[in-house]
């Protein structure tokens, strides 16, 4: 079976996990700071703040921003479920925007279409590592006097205009599950501008303390910590933060590997009639995190139905990005892009140990299967 993803992980990251036991530093320490510092340099960010998860990286995110209940947070439906829920994490209501059927992403049109005077942020979704328009978003947000967060969950080793996808982002926030191109298991980095907010970021991930646990203990005199307002605990373990490390080097060898089976699956897949695919968008590239191709009109089956008969051919896809309000959880509005790009789309295997001939056969399991 051909699976959609597999992490590249080695005996190198088991070392690194294991010295950082051997060190006694189980908890956030150390390895954690250098993460931070690397990632941050990497994503050309100021600072970096490690945490649990890019779920909690982004109620840290608006929690910091000051959002609360009775405000609105200006989401894409097209995105992973965490993005909404971060924005009721904060006790605010998510408005579900629209997106451009290309990149799968918010654009300026589709954010003012909802915005209301109750909207207080706008979280921006670099979809699949597709890039969103960072200037035309920046642009409509500062217009509306909005905060832009970038949810960069997917989207390391991304670019835009040259340069790293959120490099220019007051607030972005990354995630390291194995689902994404660089993992420590679970784990997620709040990138960050300013450096008072990366302090108070760095307090509020840990309970509010205003000296970490970590500083404590290197002190050589007696520090006390006080509580100046409530936190979370949403750190990261030295342990993963040392896996994180390891992945961190190999992420430049992981993207050209993944550009370089993509641009293998543009040449294979424009044999097929009416397929459309994932692409770079002009003002950026993608690390290709998630492969889609969008089915051709002519094909009547479902989507679920192109994945049944991808698994009979011992290919595991997986359905399209998730539209978060078609969800229980969640409210039905009118979105026609999203829901025609999440009923319509497949994610197709992309790995970095991937071969020719397993890509050869995904190919031709899907022409098969949609024929
Ligand atoms: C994966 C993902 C998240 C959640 O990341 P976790 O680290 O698993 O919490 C949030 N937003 C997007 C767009 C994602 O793809």
């Amino acid at each position: 079976m051909i699976p959609v993803i597999r992490p590249w992980l080695g005996e190198e990251e088991a070392e690194a996990a294991a010295s950082a036991v051997r060190s006694g530093w189980v908890a956030q320490g150390p390895r954690v700071t250098e993460f931070e510092k690397a990632f941050s340099g990497y994503a050309g960010a100021a600072e970096g703040v490690a945490v649990s998860s890019c779920t909690t990286a982004l109620h840290l995110a608006l929690h910091l921003l000051g959002v609360e209940p009775g405000d609105e947070v200006v989401v894409p439906s097209f995105s992973f479920i965490a993005t909404a829920n971060a924005a009721r994490y904060a006790g605010a209501t998510p408005v579900f925007a629209d997106v451009d059927p290309l990149t799968g992403n918010l654009t300026p049109a589709t954010i003012e279409a909802v915005l209301t005077p109750r909207t207080v942020a706008v979280i921006g979704v670099h979809q699949g590592g597709v890039p969103f328009d960072v200037d035309a978003l920046e642009a409509v947000c500062s217009k509306h006097s909005l905060a832009l967060v970038h949810d960069s969950a997917c989207a390391a080793g991304s670019t835009y205009r040259g340069k790293p996808v959120s490099a220019s982002a007051s607030l972005a926030t990354w995630s390291f599950h194995p689902r994404k191109l660089l993992t420590t298991g679970e784990g997620g980095m709040l990138t960050v501008s300013d450096s008072d907010q990366a302090a108070r970021l760095r307090r509020l991930r840990e309970h509010g303390m205003s000296v970490s646990a970590a500083d404590r203990h290197t002190s050589s005199g007696v520090k006390l910590e006080s509580y100046e307002e409530v936190g979370f605990n949403y750190r990261m373990t030295d342990i993963q933060a040392a896996i994180g490390l390891v992945q961190l080097a190999k992420l430049p060898d992981v993207i050209e590997r993944r550009r370089e089976l993509a641009g293998r699956y543009h040449k294979l897949l424009a044999e097929t009639d009416g397929l459309t695919w994932v692409t770079d968008p002009e003002y950026g590239t993608t690390n290709y995190q998630s492969f889609w191709v969008v089915l051709p009109d002519s094909y009547e089956g479902t989507s679920v139905d192109v994945l049944e008969g991808l698994l009979t051919r011992g290919v595991s896809a997986r359905r399209g990005i998730m539209a978060s309000h078609l969800e229980p959880a969640y409210s039905k509005v009118d979105l026609p892009v999203t829901e025609h790009l999440t009923s319509r789309s497949v994610i197709l295997p992309l790995f970095h140990q991937m071969t020719e001939s397993e890509q050869d056969t995904v190919v031709a399991a899907l022409a098969e299967t949609i024929r």
